[in-house]
């Protein structure tokens, strides 16, 4: 479920990005022997600079990323919710993810017919959105059913009957169930961890631009685009999804000449990679030895032997100590013996919360 669903409008850049996105997997997929890959799926890594600077120091033989999954969910058009074209079933793979990628057509181009005719970002986005809220709606309907039915007999079907009840009066009025004022109930928490509430996911826009807009750091259609993500709390990454694929195949000192000449002074595609990262509450720790520098993908808040079962379950049932250097230690005295020597390793336990950019050793017991 931790992956990011791209969605959108016909013809707005959705297959270009996830084209991009595609590349950017297959640069490293021998990297990840064990990833099947899949038509619709890419295991993307995420950009983190800190790696390099630790492979400076170790000189390993390769460097890995940590990774997080983009599905590609195309087919949304307007009407989906009642079955138009392949409608629900794409509906139901969003309901999969946890963060949503929602492609926005900010650029005009007479060549690329829109299907509602003209370029209008925000009527774009409530077509899908309200898409999506009708497919909760129908979602809770069939719920609604069901709790009558068993209210009778079960206190707790009772409340979350009264809970469902006011979320469906709410988004009733097509608002989405972001904006239920009674999120932080267990109630609500227990249905929408049930139904997962296509309408309450993390939204992030991503403003697809021609060359010229990139340049000129945006236009029109991005600024109505930005005005509208502040009043809902989204975020909003603009981007040129054809650069973006043509960036993808280069190494990394020609992509910084690429977009230094273009006036741009970081990747979009990369952008959206890492706040996808953070939206999904994830963090990475790494491990730095001479045969891998590499980067683990944990959730924020994660101790120190579930860190290490991301690893190996083994390290986990045996865990005895972490030996903790943090990230701008490692780089500050220049590798593990200098942070030891200065007294910068740390000894943690069981309790210990991994932070982001800790470089581990774990001691377990086989
Ligand atoms: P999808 O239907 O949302 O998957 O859209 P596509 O990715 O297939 O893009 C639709 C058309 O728009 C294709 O012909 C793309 O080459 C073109 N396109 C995608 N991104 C851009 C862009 O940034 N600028 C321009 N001018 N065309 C683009």
């Amino acid at each position: 479920g931790l992956g990011v669903g791209i969605v959108g409008l016909p013809n707005v850049g959705k297959s270009t990005t996830f084209n991009a996105l595609t590349k950017a997997q297959n640069a490293e997929a021998q990297n990840y022997p064990f990833c099947t890959i899949e038509p619709n799926k890419a295991v993307v890594p995420v950009p983190d600079k800190r790696l390099d600077e630790l492979a400076k120091i170790v000189n390993p033989n390769k460097i890995q990323h940590s990774t997080i999954d983009f599905v590609d969910i195309a087919g949304l058009v307007r009407g989906a919710s009642k079955g138009e074209g392949l409608g629900n079933q794409f509906l139901s793979n969003i309901r999969e993810v946890e963060v949503i990628l929602h492609m926005v057509r900010c650029f005009d181009d007479g060549n690329i017919t829109h299907v509602e005719g003209d370029v209008n970002p925000i009527r774009d986005i409530e077509i899908i959105e309200t898409e999506l809220i009708y497919s909760d709606i129908s979602q809770l309907e069939k719920k609604i059913e069901k709790l009558k039915r068993q209210a009778k007999g079960s206190k707790e079907a009772a409340a979350m009957l009264s809970i469902s009840e006011a979320v469906y009066k709410h988004i009733e009025e097509l608002q989405p169930v972001k904006t239920f004022e009674d999120k932080d109930s267990e109630l609500f928490i227990a249905l929408d961890k049930e139904l997962r509430f296509l309408s309450n996911k993390d939204v992030i826009y991503g403003a697809n631009v021609d060359e010229d807009s990139l340049a000129q750091g945006g236009n029109d259609y991005v600024n109505t685009l930005k005005a509208h993500a502040q009043e809902v709390g989204a975020d909003v990454i603009m981007l040129c999804a054809k650069i973006e694929e043509e960036l993808v195949g280069l190494e990394d000192d020609e992509a910084k000449e690429f977009l230094t000449d273009l006036g741009v002074k970081e990747s979009g595609l990369e952008q959206i990679i890492q706040k996808a990262f953070d939206k999904l509450g994830l963090q990475s720790y790494f491990t730095a030895g001479e045969i891998e520098v590499r980067a683990w993908t944990i959730t924020k808040g994660t101790k120190a032997p579930q860190a290490a079962a991301v690893i190996h379950n083994d390290f986990e049932k045996g865990f005895i100590k972490a030996e903790v250097i943090s990230y701008e230690d490692f780089v500050a005295l220049g590798g593990e013996a200098k942070c030891k020597e200065a007294g910068k390793l740390r000894l943690e336990g069981k309790d210990y919360i991994v932070q982001d950019g800790d470089i581990m050793h774990f001691r377990f017991n086989t």
